[in-house]
């Protein structure tokens, strides 16, 4: 049995993954996909100390640096349950895809989330080549060109606002027949020169010239109208699905899915902690999800040490 478990490879893995070996104990890590997202991502050009990286490298550089150390890195290999320990201080398990089950003291939860697609022709095919999900990573690099928002919630309007301010022009294109933001955001949003809003629109295809993005083509639901406009970028703001399903029996979640944590990254049962994206802390950055994965890896050493084994 380990004495700290980590469900998820991704940068919250490796953290609480480094945090806990560098104490001496049994670690091991589950992770269906090792690096989880920053795999499919571009270029990285906020994770403090490092000016730019790509999505590969920063993924290899996380499992170089777990390997580092004493930790078993059980890679491609799927979470499927997670049960308490029937006794204080008990060995909690968690259950695998492979039909196996893992064994340990404590578990980190750091399954990551996965950006809500939407499935139209051209999403993926232009997928980092003008698709984007996520403003705060992408936005600086349509620096005076124009770009659309898909979504007219609360995120997707934070995106435009955001975007406004970067960008030469912002479409915000809404399915429903109104924007489903807060009034304060949608007001700042009507405030801004540069933006242009449809609603009841649906998004057809995101066209491109074989390279990349040159445009978006929605149709208005009222009147059936299709009509193309010419940009270089579109941010998908349509939801963020943490990577939770598998836990719904177990562990208290939020309405959007996410593990509700407390400030020291505790879930609601005894030795689980969470941590990263699959959680209810805010904004879902990779220099975020670290910080959290380490502080996770922490908080399950000092249960480790307060809780007297089973
Ligand atoms: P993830 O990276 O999602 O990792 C989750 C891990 O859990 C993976 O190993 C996954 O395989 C595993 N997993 C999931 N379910 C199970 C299961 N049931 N059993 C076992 N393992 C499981 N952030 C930035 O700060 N800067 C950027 O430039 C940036 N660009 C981005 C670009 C794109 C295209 C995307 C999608 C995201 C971007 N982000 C960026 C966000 C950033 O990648 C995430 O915030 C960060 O990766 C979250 O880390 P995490 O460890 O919580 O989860």
């Amino acid at each position: 049995a380990y004495d700290m478990l980590i469900v998820g490879g991704g940068p919250a893995g490796a953290a609480a993954a480094v945090y806990a070996a560098r104490k001496g104990i049994r670690v091991g890590v589950a992770a269906e996909r090792f690096g989880g997202q920053t795999n499919d991502t571009m270029a990285i050009e906020n994770y403090i100390s490092v000016l730019e990286t790509d999505g590969p490298k920063f993924a290899a550089a996380l499992e170089q640096q777990v390997r580092h150390y004493e930790v078993d890195i059980m890679n491609l290999q799927r979470a499927t349950k997670v049960v308490p320990a029937s006794v204080a201080g008990g060995l909690l398990t968690v259950e695998m895809e492979n039909g196996g089950a893992l064994r340990a003291r404590s578990v980190i939860l750091s399954t990551g989330a996965r950006w809500r697609n939407v499935n139209v022709p051209g999403e993926q095919e232009y997928k980092n080549k003008g698709v984007a999900y996520c403003p705060h990573c992408d936005g600086p690099l349509f620096k005076g060109k124009r770009t659309a928002v898909i979504g007219g919630g609360n995120s997707g309007i934070e995106a435009a606002i955001d975007l406004a301010g970067i960008v030469e022009h912002v479409t915000v294109i809404e399915f429903a027949d109104q924007l489903k933001a807060d009034a304060v955001l949608v007001n700042k949003l009507n405030s801004l020169p540069n933006v242009t809003v449809h609603t009841n629109a649906q998004t057809m295809e995101i066209t491109g010239d074989g390279s990349v993005v040159n445009g978006i083509r929605f149709k208005d639901r009222t009147t059936g109208v299709e009509q193309h406009v010419a940009l270089a970028g579109v941010f998908v703001q349509i939801g963020l699905v943490p990577n939770t399903e598998f836990l719904k029996e177990t562990i208290e979640l939020s309405k959007f899915g996410e593990i509700i944590v407390d400030a020291k990254g505790h879930t609601n049962v005894p030795g689980v902690l969470a941590a990263g994206d699959c959680t209810t802390v805010p904004y879902k950055q990779i220099v975020i999800a670290a910080g959290e994965g380490a502080k996770a890896a922490l908080s399950a050493f000092d249960y480790l040490i307060r809780t007297p084994a089973a």
